[in-house]
This record gives C-alpha cells, sequence and structure tokens, in this order.
C-alpha cells in the first residue's frame, strides 16, 4: 500500500459560509449486514457540524435576497440547537445579532457553542416543552420588531435541501443504484426537500421516514391545527419527550406537512431512543463515524430494514450532526472518566506504575 496523497480543492474560499454543504456519503465496511451496501451522508462536515448549516445560510439569505432582513438587524429563533449553532455561525460571518429561545431541557453544550459564536441564549422551562420556545422567540420578534427565522414554516428551508442535498444525492448515485433513503425530521426540511427531487429523478429510490417511538406524531394520524401563518396553535396529542435531540418537536411542522400531504415516504418506522443510542455508539466505536443521536436513530432504522432488503440493495442514510454535542447527553452516560479496570490493568504493566503507585 502506497502512502495516501492529498491535492486541496483547487479552489480558495471567500467565506466560511462557501463551505457549507457538499457533504460526503461514506460506505460502511463494518457494522452492515453482507448482503446490503451502507453509505451514509454525514453532514457533521458541515463547517458548524450539522446539517442545519445549510437552513441557516439560506434562511439568511432569501431574507436578504427579498428585502425582509435589514443590515444589522437581529435575527431571532427557537431552536434545540443545530439550527441556533448554524445561525450564530451565519450570523457571525454576515455581522447580525442572534438571540435564540432554548427549552432548558437541551444539552449544556448547545447553548455554550452558540454563546461562544457571538449570540445571546434565553432559556424557557421544559415543561413548556418546544411550544414554550418557540413562542418565546414569536413574542420577542413582535414586540422588537426582530426578524423571526421561523425554520417550522419557511420555504428556505426544504428548498435549500431541493437545490444543494437532493443534488448532491444525484451527483454522488449518477450511474448507480439507490434503493433506499432513509431519515428523520426534526423541521421536515430534509424529507420534503430531498424528497422533491427523488421522487422526479430517482423514483425507483424508497424514501423511508422516522420518528421516535414514544412521539410518533405523524404515525398517530391525528392532524395538528395552524394559524394563518401556518404555526402550530397546540401542542401535538401524541408527543411525549424523547432522548433524540432535533428530532420531532411537539407538532407537526408545516415543512414537514408537504412531506405527509404528497406522500413523498413509502414507509414510516418508528424507532426507540435506546436503539438510536445503541447505534450511534457503534458508528462511533466500530466505524470511526462519531454522530449525534439522531443519526444513531436513523441508522438504527437502517439495520432493521435491512434484514429484509434483497441481496445487493444499496442504502443511503442520513447522519445529521457530530456526536461532540451530546457529552452531557444519555448518549455518553457510561463512558468512564477515570480508569477503568482494563486500563489501570494495563498501565500498571510496565515498570514507571511503580513510580506512579508511590
Ligand atoms: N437531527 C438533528 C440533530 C437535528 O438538529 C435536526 C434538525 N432539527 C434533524 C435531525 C432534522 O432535520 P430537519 O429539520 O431537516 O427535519
Amino acid at each position: 500500500m502506497t502512502i495516501r496523497t492529498t491535492s486541496g480543492r483547487g479552489r480558495r474560499y471567500d467565506s466560511i459560509l462557501d463551505t457549507v454543504g457538499d457533504t460526503p456519503a461514506i460506505r460502511i465496511n463494518r457494522i452492515a449486514p453482507e448482503h446490503v451496501t451502507v453509505y451514509v451522508k454525514f453532514e457533521a462536515f458541515n463547517p458548524a457540524g450539522s446539517v442545519k448549516d445549510r437552513l441557516a445560510l439560506n434562511i439568511i439569505e432569501a431574507a436578504e435576497r427579498d428585502g425582509t432582513l435589514a443590515p444589522g438587524q437581529t435575527v431571532v429563533e427557537a431552536t434545540s440547537g443545530n439550527t441556533g449553532i448554524g445561525l450564530a455561525m451565519v450570523c457571525a460571518a454576515k455581522g447580525y445579532p442572534l438571540v435564540v429561545t432554548m427549552a432548558d431541557s437541551f444539552s449544556v453544550e448547545r447553548r455554550r457553542l452558540m454563546r461562544f459564536l457571538g449570540a445571546r441564549v434565553v432559556l424557557t422551562p421544559r415543561a413548556l416543552k418546544g411550544f414554550g420556545m418557540y413562542t418565546k422567540a414569536k413574542e420577542l420578534a413582535e414586540q422588537n420588531g426582530w426578524f423571526l427565522a421561523s425554520q417550522f414554516e419557511t420555504a428556505a428551508n426544504a428548498d435549500i435541501h431541493e437545490a444543494t442535498t437532493a443534488r448532491e444525492i444525484l451527483s454522488d448515485f449518477d450511474g448507480t443504484s439507490l434503493d433506499y433513503w432513509v431519515t428523520g425530521y426534526g423541521t421536515g426540511g430534509t424529507v420534503s426537500g430531498v424528497s422533491r427531487v427523488l421522487r422526479k429523478e430517482r423514483p425507483e429510490t424508497r424514501i423511508i421516514l422516522t420518528e421516535p417511538a414514544n412521539a410518533a406524531i405523524v404515525g398517530s394520524g391525528i392532524v395538528n391545527s395552524r394559524n394563518e401563518q401556518n404555526q402550530p396553535t397546540e401542542s401535538h396529542p401524541a408527543f411525549e419527550p424523547h432522548p433524540i435531540q432535533g428530532w420531532t418537536p411537539d407538532f407537526i411542522p408545516y415543512v414537514l406537512q408537504e412531506a405527509i400531504d404528497n406522500s413523498y415516504y413509502d414507509q414510516l418506522l418508528p424507532v426507540a431512543g435506546p436503539d438510536g443510542i445503541a447505534w450511534s455508539r457503534r458508528l462511533a466505536a466500530e466505524e470511526g463515524i462519531f454522530t449525534g443521536i439522531s443519526g444513531g436513530s436513523t441508522f438504527a432504522v437502517a439495520m432493521t430494514l435491512a434484514q429484509d432488503a434483497p441481496e445487493g440493495s444499496v442504502m443511503l442514510v442520513m447522519l445529521p450532526d457530530t456526536g461532540e454535542r451530546y457529552l452531557s447527553t444519555p448518549l455518553f452516560e457510561g463512558i468512564a472518566e477515570d480508569m477503568t479496570d482494563e486500563e489501570r490493568a494495563i498501565s500498571q504493566s510496565t515498570p514507571t506504575a511503580q513510580m506512579e503507585a508511590g
């Protein structure tokens, strides 16, 4: 085997924002069944570490294009983290102040990351769920004349996945089969935007949507009421708190409704949070692919599908973010801080062990 070489990207970048998107589809080599070929589209390669960098950039640039965002105007949004981190990066790069509202149940590192990127983070009580942080953002926008990013309603969300994520998939799977594309949803931007294109350009690809087993709000069939701005007016009755951060808020977002109304998915499969955590750990420890709980959960669904998938099937699984965002969450529960017995034995196996003991 010869040494690997690299050749650069053959260009220089004018801004961090020009590095959003074009994430790699990477083959799984060790943990998938042999009769299928599984690829993951690893969104942690985005500059702020998640799929939401795409939407954050387009929300701001769409508002700049149509004039709804004035130079220097404050941006406000309710977000469980990744959208806030993406918006913080974009606002930092473009010079807009940002205020994020977030339930205090989300991981501490998310808040600190946003503050590190220059945003202000307003916490809302977890008892008020997603609806609480959402209402707070709306109130702040109305009261102060701030620009509300509206990730759950804006056309800028699915549009950017149609224009980028979907195009990347078409290009990367050009001339080769793609039997399944698997994704979860938070706002639904990924599934609605990518499906618009796949349904047209790759009609043979089965689109698999997943949601938390204990918050299967789409599977419940119960519709959500919305106001004239397409915002939810109630918390969905089938919602329960779940460990898959970034997925399934306590209402059916308007952006996701497009996927439901157009039957953009062929199957809706629930996944239990602990299964997602287990597969995220396996992706890290056995493939070197470090993704969060939603990535592990999407992958868990792919592994269930793989069991009955025909020989030679090709799957693409969305991995929305990096696992580094979850150090203080159940994903890292049981990951030791101090040396384990095994590590102590390794340590004690060399001569300096005596000095250390003394
Ligand atoms: N996983 C994580 C960790 C997320 O933050 C999000 C977005 N909230 C998603 C998945 C789902 O993406 P989308 O909003 O495009 O449905």
